[in-house]
């Protein structure tokens, strides 16, 4: 038990850590890809080709950032009371341009206010991670209907796309560190969503039928509103 605990103040470090470097990593790939960007544009065919293959890789970097930490901030680790409705409605604000720009569209249903206990850069990240996927496994006509209801002191909230489906076998596979089926994949998004959920003392379900949908559940355990 006690080296348990250890290792989880370690890894807490070791969180907080990666997400200052991040931070300070992500500006400098922004720079570079400008002057890149700027070098193409006097450069031979040859040079443009070998520029943009960097660029590309550059972008990569980029994405494995915006899996772990769109939303980190470095010196935010602790715990609060969390409305998800409210927690809902600002992800809906990043969540409807990027399904827009992918040919689908999102629909919130939240009844009410639902309160847990959690940590709100960390949760939004987790549940863009997840939105992400869909609008990614968009087919024709996307759609993702996100719902959140309370039911017996748990929260639930339901992602449920129409996009591509996910593979029975590969069910088993998903928050494995690097496991992706995209040629531009991190496989990183959905690790990062377990350990996060897990931290947050909440379980997460897959089920997925191959070009019908994917839905995930999510539950947490449900807290009475404290402050008013
Ligand atoms: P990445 O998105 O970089 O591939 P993730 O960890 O986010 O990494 O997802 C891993 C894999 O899980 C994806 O490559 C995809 O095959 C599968 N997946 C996850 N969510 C969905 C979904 N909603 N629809 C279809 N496939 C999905
Ligand atoms: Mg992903």
């Amino acid at each position: 038990y006690n080296q348990h605990v250890q290792v989880s103040e370690k890894m807490e470090m070791i969180s907080s850590l990666t997400a200052s470097v991040a931070h300070e990593v992500r500006n400098p790939l922004q720079v570079t890809r400008g002057f890149l960007q700027l070098v193409a544009e006097s450069s031979n065919e040859k040079n443009k080709g070998h520029i943009s293959i960097a660029i590309g890789e550059l972008d990569r970097a980029s994405d494995i950032i915006t899996d772990f930490l769109t939303f980190a901030k470095p010196q935010e680790e602790e715990f609060t009371e969390l409305n998800i409705s409210k927690e809902l409605k600002q992800i809906e604000g990043i969540i409807v341009p990027l399904a827009t720009s992918h040919g689908g569209n999102v629909y919130l249903h939240i009844p009410r206010d639902l309160f847990m206990e959690g940590n709100s850069p960390k949760l939004k990240q987790a549940l863009i991670n997840i939105i992400k996927n869909s609008i990614e496994a968009f087919q024709k006509d996307g759609q993702i209907h996100i719902k959140a209801y309370e039911e017996q002191n748990e929260v639930i909230i339901l992602i449920k796309d129409n996009g591509s489906g996910i593979e029975p076998a590969q069910l088993s596979k998903l928050g494995e560190p690097y496991f992706t089926t995209k040629v531009k994949g991190t496989g990183l998004g959905l690790m990062v969503t377990f350990r996060i959920i897990e931290a947050m003392k909440g379980t997460i379900r897959f089920s997925s039928q191959k070009n019908v949908g994917t839905e995930v559940m999510i539950r947490f355990p449900s807290i009475r509103k404290k402050s008013s």
